[in-house]
């Protein structure tokens, strides 16, 4: 893809990968219930618009983490089924409940602080409860849920959207937490008022139909993230990362490129400079290590990541391939995320994540 009209990266979104890769983690979970996390600007790549897009796909439920997540996806998208991971702030239940913000409930006190909100509204409350089976992060624990199962009338005015509990080793199959928090959650479901279950997320749902329950939450593998990292990825590729050749300049043996001196040219060379940077959420840490794809041959990151340029080495491409404007392949189909994220020493979630507001993102299917 040539063109002259972008002076720098641009994000394009595939929200037909993106509903393709819905359906097929619908199917793997044999037509039981998927939910979609859309934290975190859904990972990045623009909640209001992945949500818009998930709801026309049929999917009916989404969990951003914070209660502003909430109030801005609600701003966006007035009918959104929109619940948050973190519940709701204390003080801020009644705005919730006039805002259809449906809180996952971590504690005691929040659990209460909503059945208060009940009593005041005069009806039911929707809520999620989120019992800890042993990532001992948020949710509650083991002598709470006692309490609960002790005293159902602290759920009086409740309306239990389901149980949640979240895996903590999911993406590794072979772990033995995996049955574990699986067994646990059986047991506590089976002496809590019925109500739906849900502990997978995106991996959990390839651990099998043993660990799939109800409902699952995926995020990653909506976003074309590898959910069985041990093998193929399943997902399309949604995010499409690419960045505009702004130039392209000849480099004399034994001479350097960029900040620090950090490459230098052994023989005569060929750099072409990219319009991206770490302001775009491309790492630092990849200078001299990532790889771009230009017209279909891979060119390596030389140098260091500038704030909003990057310098690749295209001393072997054609001169044809590398006219100013034609757009460098960063990330999608040719490199993808997890192939980016390894690069760098991290996961794909921080990737996707933290893709910068500058960049351009559009939005196709
Ligand atoms: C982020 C999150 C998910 C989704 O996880 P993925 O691994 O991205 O599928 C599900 N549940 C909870 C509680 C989460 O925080």
């Amino acid at each position: 893809m040539t063109t002259q009209m972008f002076r720098h990266a641009v994000l394009d979104i595939n929200l037909a990968a993106l509903r393709a890769n819905y359906r097929l983690l619908c199917d793997r979970m044999d037509g039981k219930e998927v939910a979609a996390a859309v934290k975190a600007n859904a990972y990045g790549l623009g909640a209001v618009e992945i949500t818009r897009s998930l709801m026309s796909e049929g999917c009916k439920r989404f969990f951003v983490a914070g209660f502003g997540e909430a109030v801005a996806l609600r701003a966006g998208l007035p009918d959104a089924p929109i619940a948050t991971l973190h519940g709701v702030p204390a003080g801020a239940e009644d705005e919730a409940v006039r805002l259809g913000i449906t809180p996952v409930l971590n504690d005691l006190g929040a659990l209460t602080a909503w059945r208060q909100a009940a009593q005041r509204f005069g009806r039911f409350l929707p809520a999620y409860v989120h019992l800890d089976t042993g990532m001992n992060r948020l949710g509650l624990p083991a002598p709470d849920i006692a309490a609960l199962i002790a005293d159902p009338a602290l759920l009086s005015g409740i309306s239990i959207r389901a149980w949640i509990s979240h895996f903590a080793c999911a993406d590794d199959p072979s772990h033995p937490l995996n049955t574990q928090q699986r067994d646990r959650f059986a047991d506590m479901l089976k002496r809590l008022p019925p109500a739906p279950a849900s502990l997978a997320n995106s991996s959990g749902i390839f651990l099998g139909r043993g660990f799939q329950f109800d409902i699952a939450r995926a995020g990653c593998a909506l976003y074309g993230i590898n959910p069985t990292p041990a093998q193929p990825n399943p997902m399309q590729a949604v995010a499409t990362l690419r960045a505009p050749i702004l130039e392209v300049r000849r480099v004399d043996s034994g001479h350097s490129v960029g900040y620090g001196a950090s490459h230098r040219f052994a023989t005569d060379g060929r750099v072409a400079v990219l319009g991206l940077g770490y302001a775009d959420g491309y790492r630092r840490i990849l200078g001299n290590k990532g790889w771009v794809v230009i017209g279909g041959m891979a060119a390596p990151v030389i140098g260091r990541i500038s704030m909003d340029l990057v310098t690749v080495d295209v001393t072997a491409l054609p001169k044809a391939l590398l006219a100013p404007g034609t757009l460098a392949d960063v990330m999608g189909p040719h490199r993808t995320v997890d192939q980016v994220a390894s690069e760098a020493g991290t996961i794909g979630y921080e990737i996707l994540t933290g893709l910068g507001a500058r960049l351009v993102r559009r939005y196709q299917g």
